[in-house]
């Protein structure tokens, strides 16, 4: 045992001793004798005891040692795995302000897939109030960073409208600005002084006339879909046969350049494949999922679908162009791993075929394919997005490892995901800062959202 961990076992005791004169035994919750994986490193602690209050993990350690709360609730963690909760780092959240049940469905299937932290990419002044709505518990739900609405072509058409908009931006309480393609490299650099004065940052697509290397020199924090990489190794308006000559030391090299400028990029892998070579419409609306969105979003899908594959045929793209484009991302994409802490999990959700929560363990599985291990893959929707909020959005973020003291978003597993990623769907449970979902309560809700879908 290392010091660190006899040092934590110390705090712990302390925290237990607290927890034991205090009389909130009522909120509290007992996780007994479960595998903890803490996400601060690779790793698992076994047997342990983890009490939850109030929100807060208060105490942890060996269940032989540690207090369970007279009157806490027990919920058994015997041959189960405790981690925190995952995150969906682009997610679309309406911008156009929908009925009420529809909300709060797209947030129970974020949180009925253990995801409990989003970042809206898709801003609109409502959000601000939702944001708020779902932090005090008001609406069941993930933590909710919002982007503000994007700077794109229309919105930002030259330097002063972009300077307008990112100061108006920032007085009304974004978390982010949202960058669309479109803002020419004068309305960029415009959008991004102000920015860096007025202290709000940006992340998105990376504009055409701005390019990857700008956006990396100008520190845009998140390249989302990757953006801006491939273009950039390929080089100015170069075809896609240009994708072959794309070679791992320039992938490289934009891994290192993007780790040590501090930035990240949301691979958004699945939607990308699926944009660039469309599933079959028919085959897609049949996936399980579709039956908790809902009916005109999955027509709408199959048309976009549709349309794409039009697209692509009409761009000549062959099958074997978008093969070597996808093996190119995923090359990028185990180089950005392998330099550490520079992705964040994320979809894309509600895109096409992209259901919210869903969507995030069809994503994971395309970036195992990419070469990415358990917890690379792991790592980047816990530990490194509460270091994003922090080093970037500059927020506290106490969320993403399991220590005393954390906020309580939590995922109870039946199997270890840093043994096999398909462990994440096993779930026995899921805690939104306290509030516990068992796997029962998880199905019923599910089953209501299909019910009301169903017509
Ligand atoms: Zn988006």
């Amino acid at each position: 045992m290392d010091t660190a961990v006899v040092f934590k076992m110390h705090i712990t005791s302390l925290a237990v001793l607290v927890l034991a004169a205090a009389p909130l035994a009522a909120q509290s919750t007992a996780f007994v004798g479960v595998t903890v994986l803490p996400m601060d490193r690779e790793r698992t602690i076994p047997d342990q005891t983890v009490v939850v209050a109030n929100g807060l993990i208060t105490a942890m350690g060996p269940s032989a040692t540690t207090l369970v709360p007279s009157g806490a609730r027990r919920i058994e963690g015997r041959g189960k795995f405790l981690m925190p909760g995952l995150a969906e780092m682009h997610a679309h959240v309406p911008p156009q302000q929908p009925e009420n049940q529809l909300l709060e469905d797209i947030m129970f299937l974020y949180v009925a897939n253990g995801i409990t932290t989003i970042r809206g990419m898709l801003g609109s002044p409502y959000q601000l109030g939702l944001r708020d709505r779902l932090a005090s518990g008001e609406m069941l739900g993930p933590r909710f960073y919002v982007g503000a609405p994007s700077l794109n072509g229309n919105s930002a058409p030259n330097p002063g409208t972009a300077a307008r908009l990112v100061r108006e931006h920032k007085a009304a309480g974004y978390d982010l600005v949202k960058i669309h393609p479109g803002p020419s490299r004068a309305t960029y650099d415009s959008a991004i002084a102000v920015g860096r004065e007025v202290g709000i940052t940006f992340g998105g697509h990376v504009p055409a006339d701005v390019g990857i290397a700008h956006a990396i020199a100008s520190r845009q924090s998140t390249m989302d879909h990757l953006d801006g990489y491939i273009e950039g190794a390929a080089g100015p308006g170069a075809p896609p046969t240009g994708w072959r000559d794309i070679t791992s030391a320039q992938l490289r090299t934009y891994a290192e350049q993007t780790r040590a400028a501090g930035l990240y990029v949301v691979p958004t892998q699945f939607l990308w494949e699926n944009l660039w070579w469309p599933p079959d419409p028919d085959e897609a609306a049949a996936w399980p999922e579709m039956q908790y969105v809902p009916k005109p979003w999955v027509t709408g899908w199959q048309n976009q679908a549709r349309g794409r594959a039009t697209q692509v045929a009409q761009m000549g793209l062959t099958r074997e162009d978008a093969e070597v484009l996808f093996a190119k991302r995923n090359e990028l994409l185990k180089h950005l791993a392998d330099v550490e802490g520079t992705i964040l999990m994320g979809t894309d959700s509600p895109q096409m075929f992209n259901v919210p929560g869903f969507a995030l363990h069809r994503e994971l599985r395309v970036m195992e394919a990419a070469g990415l291990t358990p917890w690379q893959v792991l790592v980047s929707g816990t530990r490194d997005v509460a270091r994003y909020a922090e080093d970037v959005l500059g927020q506290s973020a106490a969320y993403g490892t399991i220590v005393v003291g954390h906020e309580a978003d939590l995922v109870l597993l039946d199997g270890n995901p840093l043994e096999s990623l398909d462990n994440l769907t096993r779930r026995s449970g899921v805690m939104v800062r306290g509030r516990w979902l068992s796997k029962a309560e998880l199905e019923t809700g599910l089953a209501e959202i299909a019910a009301r879908y169903a017509q």
